[in-house]
């Protein structure tokens, strides 16, 4: 019988996905990556969040022995939106990765099933997946702490499994792309300066943290930099390392005028209830809807000025 683990990575890459394995044991590896991170990066509280996360979910609670981390990736689509206003339309990014991709997370499930050949997995939580997508060779840091994975760019998902599927004996260091060395657009393009001298960004000053959260945003966030309905794209719009997509491959959702006035009213607890339906009919999910009346109000406030 041929290897699982061969299998497993050539039904992957059959149906449009990278898969890459790293020996379970590399958690020691895993726990030096964090360790220098901390080192490398005094004084970041992101960080030091991150590390303490991980800590707390080991050993991994799961149903079985592992053996390997599975990691695989596919090419995640962007989105925007459209508001129509008095004066203009308006088109409203969504970064990639941020849109429900249930039906891929399913296809994904049933592929893996039925390639494990009885094979156990399950979905591995507490590392970070950019960090399991590097060490298993899958993919490489950006500048802006980005996983880049080789001819999809940075827009690419990440999905990270336990299994006891028995894998090679083989891993890869912490890399950054070649890239990166004699470029750093994507630090001149960060309007928060989240990217520094440091090997992992400043979280706290990234606009994404904010943004994201229900929390009042910080002064000291320019009003001028507002541009996405959720995250931020600069450092990876402008990234070499990623192809423009044609304009009809972005996924779009056109509001109406009325619709358009309605979620600019809005405050996130009285958003109408069709609006949010078509919301998360379009795949945003609901913590990016209960944020989506606000930061839409940003975007046209950015764009005023
Ligand atoms: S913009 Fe340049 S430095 Fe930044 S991730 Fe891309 S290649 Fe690397
Ligand atoms: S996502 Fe935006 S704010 Fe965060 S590091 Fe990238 S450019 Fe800077």
């Amino acid at each position: 019988m041929r290897q699982v683990q061969s299998v497993v990575s050539e039904s992957l890459a059959a149906a449009g996905y990278r898969g890459a394995f790293l020996p379970y044991r590399d958690l020691t590896q895993i726990v030096q990556a964090y360790e220098d991170l901390v080192r490398l990066n005094p004084g970041i509280q992101s960080v030091q969040d991150a590390v303490t996360f991980f800590r707390s979910h080991q050993p991994p609670d799961i149903p079985f022995e592992p053996l390997s981390f599975l990691v695989v990736a596919y090419p995640a689509s962007p989105a925007r939106i459209v508001l129509e206003t008095e004066s203009r339309r308006l088109a409203i990014p969504i970064p990639p990765t941020y849109l429900d991709d249930n039906p891929e997370r399913q296809r994904l499930r049933e592929l893996l099933e039925q390639a494990a050949q009885g094979c156990k997995t399950a979905p591995c939580r507490g590392i970070s997946q950019k960090l399991l997508a590097v060490l298993s060779g899958l993919g490489q840091y950006g500048r802006n702490n980005i996983c880049y994975v080789d001819g999809w760019g940075s827009y690419v998902n990440l999905k990270a499994f336990y299994t006891d599927i028995p894998c090679a004996d083989k891993s890869y260091p912490v890399r950054f792309m070649d890239a990166c060395q004699a470029c750093d657009l994507c630090r001149r393009s960060c309007p928060t300066g989240a990217i520094g001298a440091q090997t992992a960004i400043d979280a706290n000053r990234c606009l994404t943290l904010h943004n994201e959260s229900g929390q009042p945003l910080p002064d000291w966030i320019p009003s001028d930099v507002h541009h996405a309905l959720i995250g931020c794209l600069r450092c990876q719009a402008g990234c070499p390392q990623n192809q423009p997509l044609p304009d009809k491959d972005i996924q779009t959702l056109e509001l109406g005028a009325s619709e358009s006035r309605d979620l600019l009213a809005a405050d996130a607890t009285e958003l109408a209830p069709e609006l949010a339906l078509k919301l998360r009919a379009f795949g945003i999910p609901e913590f990016c809807i209960a944020q989506a009346a606000r930061n839409a109000r940003l975007v046209m406030g950015a764009n005023r000025s």
